[in-house]
């Protein structure tokens, strides 16, 4: 049996950035992925997400905005393949630079599933390896659609497997990934129609965002369908319908259902070993991410707490910094993390909503600033698209707890500001920065 200080299963963003780490501080680190180099953020999440979003923002800034600033622009041809072949080029270069990467860091691999034998005991094609440390790394996968002909749905990995763009495409689903698609394939020309469960989608945001967003979707010709419960899906010849319980349907090329992602811990042996699930299938781990098992850890998707790439990067990090570098202490803080919605216009929150932190703290001890503008990106176009912020502060001193913004630009805004709520900025601290004008993020520090 060969013998590490640190075996990672799993090599996605959680899994590379932790053995890196662990390798940087000089373990013998073994890493090992049973698909490709990266994960899901690489080459099925953020990174493609990123590349059609862009693509799809150019084609609304061609077709829709630039008339107003005098351009007559014709666009001969969009090719979508020639799209997404340059995208999958983009993603080999980065395998290469995650390769090199690891080299650097003398991080040993090997391709192939791993299951566990014991806590501490690994098999990987036929052979078995051990460490005093062991990682679970291993991310999660799109949960089914469980109707009857729920199979005909596609999933995110079968949007990013797509060669040509479909005429039309119904949405269903409520979170990140079913409004960042549905924006991306409408911008880019396809027919779509998004339909959700409940009045709003994205309901675990400020509910401003969900309010503009859908306005926005609607002024530019997506059909939204709320409180639809799908009921079937059928095939009708090249076409699917889909019948909801109140009567309606839905026809499209293509059907994408996207309602949350399951943990990859089903086929991977811990059933032979002291690692505990929750009842939906993530693994328990303390703030530490220590898992019930002695030292074995866990990060990332696989723990089911803020499914996003920096925080799987970050809680890896830590990790190999508490167990090879000597900070005992080292944890991820899993309080403010920021996020981004790469929806068109993008959406950017951090800390509570205002309805989190009324229920938290009490509606008289919580006070909301808002302010609503056209950017003046679509000073002279026909076309208006609003930017709504808020800021929610709490106590007499008002400390800032919540920052919302939908808008043109929201997202490159969200880092500065979400380093100020962490060190806990006052509502005074933001009023006394200058603002930069002309600018989308001077409202937040004058709004009265
Ligand atoms: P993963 O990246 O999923 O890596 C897990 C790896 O483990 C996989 O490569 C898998 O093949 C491997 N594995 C599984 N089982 C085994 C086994 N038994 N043996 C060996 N290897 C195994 N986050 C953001 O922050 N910003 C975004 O814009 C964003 N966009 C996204 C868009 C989409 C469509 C999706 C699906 C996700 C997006 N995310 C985004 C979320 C982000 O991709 C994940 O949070 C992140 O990839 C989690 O990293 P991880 O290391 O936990 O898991
Ligand atoms: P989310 O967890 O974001 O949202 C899923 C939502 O879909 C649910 O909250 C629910 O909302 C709805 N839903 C669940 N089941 C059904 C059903 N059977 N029928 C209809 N609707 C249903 O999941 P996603 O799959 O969109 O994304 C997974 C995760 O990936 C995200 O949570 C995020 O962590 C990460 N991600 C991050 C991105 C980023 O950082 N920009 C981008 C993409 C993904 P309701 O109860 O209201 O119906």
């Amino acid at each position: 049996m060969q013998e590490y200080d640190y075996i990672v299963v799993g090599g996605g963003s959680g899994g590379i950035a932790s053995a890196n780490r662990a390798g940087e501080h000089g373990a013998k680190v073994l890493l090992i992925e049973g698909n490709k180099i990266g994960g899901t953020c690489v080459n099925v999440g953020c990174v493609p997400k990123k590349v059609m979003w862009q693509a799809s923002t150019m084609m609304e800034m061609l077709q829709r905005d630039v008339s107003g600033y005098g351009f007559d622009v014709t666009i001969n041809q969009f090719d979508f393949t020639a799209l997404v072949e340059a995208r999958e080029k983009y993603i080999d270069f980065l395998h290469g630079a995650y390769n090199r990467g690891l080299d650097h860091n003398k991080v040993e691999r090997i391709s192939g599933y791993a299951t566990f034998q014991s806590d501490h005991v690994i098999e990987v094609n036929g052979e078995t390896y051990t460490a005093p440390n062991i990682l679970i790394a291993t991310g999660g996968y799109a949960g089914p659609m469980n109707v009857p002909g729920g199979e005909y749905a596609l999933d995110s990995d079968d949007f990013f497997a797509l060669k040509t763009q479909p005429k039309s495409a119904i949405m269903l689903g409520a979170g990140y990934i079913a409004a960042e698609l549905s924006g991306v394939m409408q911008g880019l020309g396809t027919k779509v129609d998004w339909a959700f469960r409940h009045e709003l989608p994205l309901r675990t945001f400020d509910k401003m965002l969900a309010e503009n967003l859908l306005e926005i979707y609607q002024d530019n010709h997506m059909g939204i369908h709320p409180n639809c419960v799908v009921e079937k899906i059928e095939k009708n010849g090249e076409a699917f319908t889909v019948y909801f319980e109140n009567g309606q349907t839905l026809t499209a090329e293509k059907v994408f259902f996207a309602g949350g992602r399951k943990a990859n811990t089903e086929k991977i042996g811990l059933e032979n070993t002291q690692v505990e699930l929750d009842d939906k299938g993530f693994v328990k781990v303390d703030k530490y991410q220590n898992t019930t098992a002695d030292d074995v850890y866990a990060v990332g998707d696989v723990i089911g707490k803020f499914g996003l790439t920096p925080v799987a990067i970050k809680a890896g990090r830590q990790l190999s910094e508490r167990l090879f570098n000597g900070q005992t202490e080292a944890h991820l803080d899993y309080e403010n993390i920021p996020t981004v919605v790469f929806t068109h216009p993008t959406m950017a929150t951090v800390g509570l909503s205002e309805a989190e932190a009324i229920e938290k703290y009490g509606e008289g001890k919580i006070k909301v600033y808002r302010s609503r503008f056209t950017p003046m990106y679509f000073a002279l176009g026909e076309y208006r698209q609003k930017c709504e912020m808020k800021l929610v502060c709490q106590g007499e001193n008002e400390k800032i707890i919540g920052l919302h913004a939908i808008g043109v630009g929201v997202d490159e805004m969200l880092q500065g500001f979400a380093v100020a709520i962490k060190m806990g900025a006052t509502k005074a601290d933001f009023d006394n920065t200058v603002a930069i004008h002309p600018t989308g993020s001077e409202e937040f520090v004058t709004m009265r």
